[in-house]
């Protein structure tokens, strides 16, 4: 049976720190650190993970590279003797779902929104990275679902082309915790999947969401770096929608991609923080953005000369009409 005063004791230590081996023997640090009551976030190589621990079992959010997942089984098996009954994989990206066959095979259920399974189906079909039929989640969804689990409401939610087409965001509603999955990179430039559906447009929109559904005492577990808060999803919002405007406001100026990513002052403030310092720096975040703001542009020129087409036609068709009126 798990013990309550297990539970506790294990909850006094709010950070635990282990070494272990990973398959190909590199060592890999695990941080288990207790965001608030019951909810934890494990962080080793891949994305944050999200635990809850209680009397109905583990609840996980996603689980981070196949050579990790042992390591990271056994770091919650210290904890919890029950069973991990269920997984949620905020998105396809493998630093997320790599731990899913092993996963799978101790009976946990995965969830994911439907796109996560298809482009996951996708990468099994080309057979770019060795990856079997049990990574796929089982049980997909379009827009929500709400598992009752562990004393509270735990609701998932899609949020649409941000940093790919299958996004999810965690939401313990009674802990009060938000896992956002790569919807939020905290203090850095983040990641945008463009060739899978995300979009710097998105991603602010699905921010945007998020904030309309936690509160300013909510605690943040990102897809990378350490828990945050409400503000830090705010700031982060702004710092997506000011850097968006300023490279658009330079296009629209027929500044080119290679002038944009010499103007130092553009980013500055942002770069001092250390935004640049992550995983994507100054100079990959902003020809990403200019790719998006390109691509509207000549999706727009395409939509115009499209209606400048119809319109021409019918202007033809009542010339032709006219004239005809004229002829009889
Ligand atoms: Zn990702």
């Amino acid at each position: 049976m798990f013990s309550k005063f297990i539970l506790n004791t294990i909850f006094l230590f709010s950070v635990l720190i282990v070494s272990a081996q990973t398959d190909s023997g590199e060592k890999m640090n695990i941080n288990l650190i207790k965001v608030k009551n019951n909810i934890y976030m494990l962080q080793a190589k891949g994305g944050n993970i999200g635990l809850s621990f209680g009397n109905d079992g583990v609840f996980m959010v996603d689980d981070q590279y196949a050579d990790g997942i042992e390591q990271i089984q056994n770091e919650i098996k210290k904890v919890s003797d029950k069973p991990v009954r269920f997984l949620v994989n905020t998105h396809f990206h493998g630093d997320h779902t790599g731990g899913n066959p092993a996963m799978a095979e101790t009976g946990t259920v995965i969830f994911s929104q439907e796109n996560v399974r298809n482009r996951l189906q996708d990468v099994i079909a080309k057979e770019t990275k060795k990856i079997s039929e049990e990574a796929l989640p089982v049980i997909t969804f379009a827009e929500d679902l709400t598992f009752h689990f562990n004393g509270e409401k735990i609701y998932v939610f899609h949020v649409h082309n941000a940093h790919t087409d299958g996004d999810s965001m965690v939401y313990f509603t009674g802990s009060n915790v938000l896992h956002t999955g790569d919807v939020f990179f905290n203090g850095k430039y983040p990641y945008i999947d463009i060739e899978n559906g995300g979009s710097l447009k998105g991603y602010i929109a699905g921010l945007d969401r998020a904030l309309l559904i936690i509160n300013e005492d909510t605690k943040v577990i990102p897809g990378h770096g350490d828990v945050g808060s409400y503000k830090d999803l705010k700031d982060t919002i702004e710092m997506l929608s000011i850097l968006y405007k300023r490279v658009n406001n330079l296009y629209l100026n027929n500044k080119t991609e290679a002038e944009i990513l010499e103007m130092a002052d553009l980013t500055k403030e942002y770069d001092d923080e250390g935004f640049g310092d992550g995983f994507i720096k100054t100079d990959a975040f902003l020809k990403m953005i200019y790719k998006e703001v390109s691509q509207e542009a000549s999706e727009g020129a395409e939509e115009r000369a499209a209606k400048n087409k119809e319109a021409m036609k019918k202007y033809k068709e009542i010339e032709k009409k006219l004239k005809e009126k004229e002829k009889n």
